[in-house]
């Protein structure tokens, strides 16, 4: 071999180096990209699955009911709020709108979105067997990338609690207007009566002067009622609480009362056990058992007989009974008594000037203080009511 030959052999081997040491960085090079592309997607389709994760809870988590429907008027999805406000048991993905909810409103709402994009704040009224349910709709047409109708979602707020309690609260202001009317109109007539010449009787005056009187304390206590009602709903009772002694404080309640017991000749006993302690503001407490004592006088048997219990529950309640022997109350009405100008006797209730507030008043009180209040009741025999509250700390 020419020296000649030799340079030419060794830049052949040099070209042949270079060129496979070229393809060797270019496939690295390929290699490098491929797995950074890799990375690329894999970390794209983690963050795809991270909202779709945080979509699907969100979906679930909400409290509006949410329900998705396809173009061909099938249901494509619900999430568990819709499920319960509909009662839907069995799987409703890919069935009529009708057949998932089984309310026509709602699967006219659904028809309508084909001529309307977008519904709001459309309220439903739906007849149930038990309840009736208000929901309020928004609902919104969806439409394809390519522009065609797409179904439509719709969203549920439910509404029922809210109309509830406003119902709670027309019917109680109508309550109280008509409570108040009573007494009013009757101070005013006995004021007539006088003003067109009775004041010139002195029989009539003091007659129509005692009406007055009446109603107007009827009028007092009734808006005491009402404004420690009022206190206690927004929470701003703050109650004084201490060991209180129930044996003592169920004889204070007793005392008070001992006049209109006279008055309808009925025997009033103290059976609380000594040494049973409640945690409890004394003065709403008095009330409460004033409450319980006074409407056992007033509903139970005239001759008959009055008696609070008391006991140790156990290491940290403590309980105190009203019994009476009297009527009873009827078990429709049992239920009810707790609620505000409820009266099971509604002629007795009037004629003793009763406000319809007590048990409600009793019934918050012993709730604030933690407590629990029921009653037991068997027509003919009597009533007791039974009063939880928790025991003062040794
Ligand atoms: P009222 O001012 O009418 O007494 P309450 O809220 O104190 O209002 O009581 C509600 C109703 O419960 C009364 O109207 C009465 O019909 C019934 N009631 C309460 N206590 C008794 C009882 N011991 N025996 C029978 N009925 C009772």
């Amino acid at each position: 071999m020419t020296p000649l030959d030799t340079i030419l052999l060794l830049l052949l081997v040099a070209a042949a180096a270079m060129i496979f040491w070229q393809r060797a960085q270019a496939a690295a090079l390929q290699q490098r990209h491929s797995r950074e592309l890799a990375e690329q997607r894999n970390a794209r389709e983690a963050e795809l699955q991270a909202q779709s994760n945080r979509t699907a809870a969100l979906f679930d988590r909400m409290v509006e009911g949410i329900l998705v429907v396809g173009a061909d008027g099938r249901v494509r999805l619900v999430n568990p709020a819709a499920a319960t406000l509909f009662q839907v048991t069995l799987p409703v993905v890919g069935r009529t709108v009708l057949e998932a909810t089984r309310h026509h409103e709602v699967a006219a709402l659904v028809a309508r979105m084909t001529t309307e994009p977008e519904v709001l704040n459309h309220e439903l009224r739906l007849e149930g067997l038990a309840t009736t349910r208000y929901l309020q709709v928004n609902a919104l047409a969806l439409l394809a990338t390519d522009g065609t109708p797409d179904g439509a979602i719709l969203v549920f707020h439910d509404l029922t609690r809210l109309r509830q309690l406003e119902a709670v609260r027309q019917d109680f202001v109508a309550n109280v207007s008509h409570e108040l009317r009573t007494p009013l109109s009757l101070i005013k007539s006995a004021a007539e009566t006088l003003i067109d010449g009775g004041k010139h009787d002195p029989a009539v005056t003091s007659r129509f002067l005692v009406i007055i009187d009446k109603h107007a304390n009827r009028l007092t206590l009734l808006i005491d009622d009402l404004l420690l009602l009022a206190r206690l709903d927004s929470g701003r009772m703050e109650l004084n609480l201490q060991p209180v002694g129930l044996r003592v404080a169920a004889q204070e309640a007793l005392d008070d009362a001992a006049l209109i017991a006279r008055a309808r000749d009925v025997r009033l006993e103290n059976n609380v056990t000594e040494g049973v302690i409640a945690a409890a503001d004394p003065e709403r407490l008095r009330q409460v058992l004033t409450n319980l004592i006074d409407n056992a006088i007033k509903y139970g048997r005239a001759g008959g007989r009055v008696a609070v219990g008391g006991r140790i529950v156990d290491r940290g309640r403590v309980e105190i009974t009203v019994a009476d022997d009297g009527p009873g109350i009827p078990l429709e009405a049992k239920t009810r008594i707790f609620e505000r100008f409820y009266r099971a006797d509604k002629a007795r209730s009037r004629e003793q000037g009763g406000t319809g507030l007590g048990l409600a008043i009793v019934k918050n009180v012993v709730q604030a203080h933690g407590g629990d209040v029921r009653v037991e009741s068997t027509l003919g025999a009597g009533t007791e009511f039974f009063i939880t509250l928790p025991a003062a700390k040794t």
